[in-house]
């Protein structure tokens, strides 16, 4: 009988998982902390409930579909709550441009900027949504295991021009400088330099314009509990507080994982949705495959890290503020350059504010509201930082300029607050380098340049992921697993259950 072991229950994980178990194999999802969701994990402090990671839920289809492979529907699970506007953007001078998914509100905000640049938008969206088409919809569960694969998709890439980077053609559309940071930073998002990432990544425009911006109620914990309820409804087992030490393999086949117990478990497929560095460079440590493939990772170029801090306040969330806030800082070119090369922590910074009691005043005690507020910083290998002493610096810092720039009396009304580094994202995560994205998504290591969604070599260790095709972000790493799933099913003859 056919045994999976699925390392790791962040969104990869556990979409993998459920499909796994939803086509009849019997499945266990092991994972190394005491909670499920991986990136999104969950703290509760003083009676907030802060989402540690992902916050902007964007194409809730390719969740609805886990919950339809077993004829389920995701609104007997979780609750999505529409957001808007998707962001509000704002800049140093005063500037606020609200993101919205509304063709004449946002033209009219475009207008008030530069009248030239409404019909660059115009035609900058209807290119959005051609990448949307070829890159997400056509590939975006796509499996690269062959140069064959990725020759047959070069024709449409090289016509999209995706060879270019993202900012470079939103700046082909559009000249204000302000509207071209309003349309690149989504790359951030997902750990990609707007001035390296592919032009492909352009689809995130469209992607939001097309489903909208979405936010479980109760918090992104809310929807990971719902795929574990799912996963778990189907016959499914977790197994929490149990990091793997191993993948055991015996010629080029996996037979299992061996926890850091010394318990093994023994299995006829593995898949690893922890760090795919980590996953080659320990867990398969001990193999020539995995000190092999490790090396050639190393080589890579990583995402950058990101500064967290998770707040609670004793009064309710500004008037003005709204859930997803974007502060750009003084500069953007030189600001991101530094950020991904180092080689120091730069002193300015551009964050992102997270509000999440102004949608679901249930995140925070009566009368109180909860945050977090984010700082794309260098990872690990590329600035020589101490995050034990910069660490706390660099949170006062922040939350002064936040207290200046966004809410009125923060530090006098701070009631708890916790940090999240690089260093981390490096120890709680295993991420390479406390990377929070993983491999760069640039275009040589995308598609068949990514992590495979299967070992080349070792024939039943499968990968689902940031690290692999298409990469970060909630629906990538969902449609990773819909990836690897289908390589898993299709090899074993079962029905493919995606379908
Ligand atoms: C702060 C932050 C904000 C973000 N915001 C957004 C957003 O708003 N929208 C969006 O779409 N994306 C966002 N992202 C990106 C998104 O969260 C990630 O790309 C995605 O969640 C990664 O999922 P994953 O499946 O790769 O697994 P991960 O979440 O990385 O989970 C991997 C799991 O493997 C476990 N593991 C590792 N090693 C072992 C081991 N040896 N044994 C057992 N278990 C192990 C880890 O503990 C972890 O639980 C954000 C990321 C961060 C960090």
């Amino acid at each position: 009988m056919e045994r999976a072991v699925v390392i790791g229950a962040g969104f990869g994980g556990l979409a993998l998982a459920i499909r796994l178990q939803s086509a009849g194999i019997q499945t266990t999802l092991v994972e190394g902390r005491d909670k499920p969701g991986g990136r999104a994990y969950v703290y509760h402090d003083a009676g907030f409930t802060f989402d540690a990671g992902p916050t902007v839920l964007t194409d809730p289809t390719c969740l609805e579909e886990l919950f339809a492979l077993s004829g389920r529907r995701i609104d007997d699970y979780v609750n999505l709550l529409p957001v808007s506007p998707l962001y509000q953007l704002k800049w140093d001078d005063g500037t606020v441009f609200n993101y919205v998914n509304d063709q004449d509100e946002l033209e009219r905000q475009i207008h008030a900027l530069n009248p030239a640049d409404v019909e660059g938008y115009r035609r900058f969206l209807a290119y959005s949504k051609e990448l949307l088409e070829e890159g997400y919809v056509k590939l975006g569960a796509a499996p690269f295991l062959s140069v064959g694969s990725m020759l047959r998709v070069a024709p449409q890439l090289v016509r999209l021009q995706s060879f270019r980077t993202l900012y470079a053609r939103v700046a082909h559309f559009i000249a204000h400088e302000k509207l071209r940071e309003a349309f690149s930073f989504h790359t951030l998002l997902v750990g990609g330099n707007p001035f390296a990432t592919s032009a492909i990544y352009g689809l995130i425009h469209a992607l939001e314009r097309r489903w909208g911006v979405w936010f479980a109620k109760g918090g992104t914990g809310a929807l990971v509990a719902g795929l574990v309820r799912l996963f778990e409804d189907l016959g499914g087992t977790v197994r929490l507080s149990a990091p793997v030490a191993a993948i055991e393999t015996e010629g080029n086949r996996a037979t299992g994982v061996r926890l850091a117990s010394g318990e093994v478990l023994p299995a006829t497929i593995v898949a690893s949705n922890a760090d795919v560095t980590h996953t080659y460079k320990t867990l398969l440590g001990e193999t020539e495959r995995g000190r092999a493939e490790a090396r050639r990772l190393e080589a890579k170029r990583y995402s950058n890290s990101l500064f967290v801090i998770y707040f609670g306040l004793d009064r309710e969330v500004p008037a003005d503020l709204e859930h997803h806030t974007i502060l750009f800082g003084p500069r953007y070119r030189e600001l991101i350059a530094e950020i991904f090369r180092g080689p120091e922590l730069p002193e300015d910074f551009s964050l992102y504010l997270h509000a999440p009691s102004k949608t679901d005043p249930s995140m925070a005690p009566p009368g109180q509201s909860a945050y977090y507020v984010l700082a794309p910083v260098p990872h690990l290998g590329a600035a020589a930082i101490d995050w034990e002493t910069e660490g706390p610096r660099y949170r006062d810092a922040i939350l002064a300029a936040l207290e200046e720039k966004a809410i009125p009396r923060l530090r006098e009304t701070l009631v708890t607050s916790r940090i999240f580094t690089p260093a981390d994202f490096a120890r709680e995560l295993n991420a390479h380098l406390g990377s929070a994205f993983s491999l760069e998504p640039i275009l040589t290591q995308s598609a068949f340049f990514r992590c495979h969604n299967r070992d080349d070599v070792i024939e039943n260790l499968y990968f689902v992921g940031a690290g692999t095709h298409p990469g970060a972000g909630v629906p990538g790493v969902v449609g990773s697993a819909k990836a690897t799933a289908g390589l898993v099913l299709g090899e074993r003859g079962t029905r493919m259950a995606a379908e």
